[in-house]
């Protein structure tokens, strides 16, 4: 990506200054980018003194065998004692630690920091019982309740490294992560509740040990099954036992065992937007430091006050950082939602807001645009006047996005972070900080404190302001990942081979006039129209800039003429449907197409514009643009087992065969 990937988006002059009040009052002031400048791994070892260790580190980092870092070298600890043992000593056992709400209504329970300690030291004890020792994988396969933190922090205790698989996953997918990683326990439960129906999750780990055991047998030893709806389950007696069985009759009283700080702590698959998924392996201090002082500095925590809610799924990273270990180490209160947005009412997540007095809320552009796409009216209805800061993650939020999120739900008055990271990078990476830095509509502009990004050109030199190319992290931070797990190889070429001594993201960047990070698209999406190359989020920012465009997705598609050209899979607001419909839509895309002209320039008109009800989106909301590549280049759909809905690739198959409209 070069010069002509810069256009309108980073010519974006809107920008918002902290919030006076923020200022006053935010944990990271202005002095702390210089500060961590000056001394980075002094830095970071001040950050180090946020957790408890049970023995000191002698060195912040050991990097003589790059990219095989060591950090914090020669400490010892334990999770799962700084996520919830230590607040209890701390005098803070009766804090809530999570209200947790389930899909059914009044279905909720509250779990202080004492609740949690007793149910994870049972659950440890359990675990222990079942041989489970340091070492050891597990695999978790739970719905959004209680027990899956539980489950978690457990193993971080005994020092056997979770591997959390997406409760809607297939059981080709968890069999797959199961064989990769050599898990011996899978924890599960009867199913969950979603979309107002309980769902089974027990057949699916049924015929995932089924397909484990055919390629690998005995590797799974046991599975650990949480009732939580009550349907009918197979249960197979060698290897199945009831958690209520187990963890309730157990012990609340367990000694954790300090773990040498790159102990490994877990194991998480990439969500696959790309292509086959990788086993990022995190280990212990490093993480633990990153993801506790990166949730202090962005969302600028205060432990005593905040009501703090991430919407992700444990499923993937951003539940792991930003809803267990992170805030469960920093001892705040959070809300834990089981179910979807729209049970039993497309408000439910601001009456829970409402209800239970949320001041930090975290959640992805997919949710945002499903919001907007549902209308205005909805979030109105509440009173959503106890947040104080918003968060986005997962994909760049469109500048309409960022601009409706701002006023709909923060009132015009909450800092919005536009949080830059990676499954890989374990902890936020580029984020502006609320109390410091002003945000920019779409754009997440600048590595915190002690983080070093850059956007190299393809010769591997820094590109001035105002230009594009590719995001690095120029040195290593501590919750960076140790490797691919079983694969150094992968891991080397990966991430280190393509600009040497440098973290390569696979996402394309800009900077603008001020040197403020724009993220562009994966570098595979970035396409090549007529020797110019633009960029898929730009496209797709500027078509959700249009008043009746929702969502949309932009893919670079084989062209005879121009090498490649833009197609767009949109989906229309609710409000705007009815356009879509009679003349085949012929009159809203010739409309569309002329406002991508008019917004980007005429070589970013869209060839081909499917108006769609749904995109395919792995679990964690992102836009699988490959599979939308294979339809707008006719060829068959490739590996979709990490979709959330497989349906959906039938419907956007079919609906080209009928409603093209090609210029
Ligand atoms: P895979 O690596 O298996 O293809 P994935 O990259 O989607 O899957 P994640 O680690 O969950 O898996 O996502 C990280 C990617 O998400 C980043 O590389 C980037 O492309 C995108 N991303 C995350 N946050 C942002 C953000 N704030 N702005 C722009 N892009 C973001
Ligand atoms: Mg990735």
């Amino acid at each position: 990506m070069t010069e002509d990937a810069i256009s309108n988006l980073a010519n974006e002059t809107r920008h918002f200054d902290p919030p006076a009040d923020f200022v006053a009052k935010a944990n990271v002031t202005a002095t702390a980018y210089d500060d961590a400048k000056a001394d980075r791994l002094g830095y970071w070892a001040k950050e180090a003194e946020r957790i408890s260790w049970a023995t000191p580190f002698t060195e912040v980092l050991d990097w003589t065998n790059a990219p095989f870092a060591k950090w914090f070298v020669g400490g010892t600890l334990n999770a799962s004692y700084n996520c919830v043992d230590r607040h209890v000593e701390a005098g803070n056992g009766d804090k809530v630690a999570s209200h947790w709400v389930g899909e059914p209504a009044d279905d909720t329970r509250t779990i202080t920091y004492s609740d949690l300690k007793d149910e994870v030291c049972r659950a440890a004890n359990a675990i222990e019982e079942l041989g489970i020792e340091k070492g050891d994988r597990v695999a978790i396969y739970l719905p959004m309740i209680p027990e899956a933190v539980v489950a978690m922090l457990a193993c971080a205790r005994l020092g056997a490294p979770h591997t959390v698989v997406f409760g809607g996953f297939s059981a080709d997918a968890l069999a797959s992560r199961v064989i990769d990683c050599g898990a011996k326990l899978i924890i599960t439960a009867d199913g969950g509740y979603r979309r107002g129906a309980p769902s089974a999750l027990k057949p699916t780990v049924d015929e995932a040990v089924a397909k484990v055991e055919a390629q690998q047998s005995g590797l799974v030893e046991n599975v650990l099954v949480v009732k939580r709806t009550g349907q009918d389950v197979a249960f197979n007696d060698d290897i199945d036992i009831w958690w209520h069985d187990l963890v309730d009759e157990s012990s609340p009283d367990h000694t954790p065992e300090a773990f040498d700080a790159e102990h490994p702590l877990y194991v998480m698959y990439t969500s696959g937007t790309t292509g086959q998924p990788k086993g990022i392996l995190h280990t212990t201090g490093g993480y633990l430091v990153g993801v506790a002082s990166t949730h202090s500095a962005v969302f600028d925590v205060k432990a005593e006050t905040d009501v703090y809610w991430c919407t992700a799924d444990i499923g993937w990273v951003t539940g792991h950082s930003y809803s267990v270990y992170g805030p469960l180490t920093n001892g705040v209160t959070q809300v834990m939602y089981e179910g979807t947005p729209d049970s039993p009412h497309k408000g439910r997540w601001w009456e829970i807001i409402q209800d239970l007095k949320v001041t930090k809320f975290y959640t992805a552009p997919t949710a945002i645009r499903t919001f907007m796409k549902w209308g205005d009216e909805i979030p109105a209805k509440f009173d959503l006047s106890s947040l104080l800061l918003l968060g986005s993650v997962g994909e760049s939020i469109n500048p309409e996005a960022y601009m409706w999120y701002r006023e709909h739900i923060g009132g015009d008055n909450c800092p919005i972070v536009d949080t830059w990271w990676q499954t890989e990078t374990g902890q936020i990476m580029i984020s502006p900080l609320p109390g410091v830095t002003s945000g920019k509509p779409g754009s997440a502009m600048k590595a915190l404190p002690g983080i070093s990004a850059d956007v190299l050109d393809d010769a591997g030199e820094s590109v001035p302001n105002g230009s594009g190319g590719y995001l690095v992290l120029t040195e290593p931070w501590p919750a960076m990942l140790r490797t691919i797990w079983g694969d150094d190889e992968r891991f080397k070429k990966t991430y280190w081979s393509r600009f040497p001594g440098m973290y390569f993201a696979g996402d394309g960047a800009k900077k603008d006039n001020d040197g403020d990070i724009w993220l562009m698209g994966r570098v595979d999406d970035v396409m090549n129209v007529s020797g110019h190359r633009l960029s898929t989020t730009e496209i797709e920012s500027a078509l959700v800039s249009h008043p009746k465009v929702a969502e949309a997705a932009v893919v670079g598609a084989n062209d005879e003429m121009t090498g490649q050209a833009p197609v767009a899979f949109v989906i229309l607001r609710d409000s705007a449907t009815g356009d879509g419909q009679g003349d085949g839509g012929a009159a809203v895309i010739k409309e569309l197409r002329d406002h991508v002209a008019k917004e980007i320039g005429a070589i970013a008109k869209p060839k081909l514009i499917m108006i769609v009800p749904e995109l395919p989106k792995t679990r964690s909301g992102k836009i699988m643009r490959r599979l939308l590549r294979d339809v707008a280049e006719n060829r068959a759909v490739g590996d979709a087992t990490t979709l959330a809905d497989s349906s959906v690739m039938d419907l956007i198959s079919a609906g080209m065969n009928t409603t093209k409209d090609e210029e």
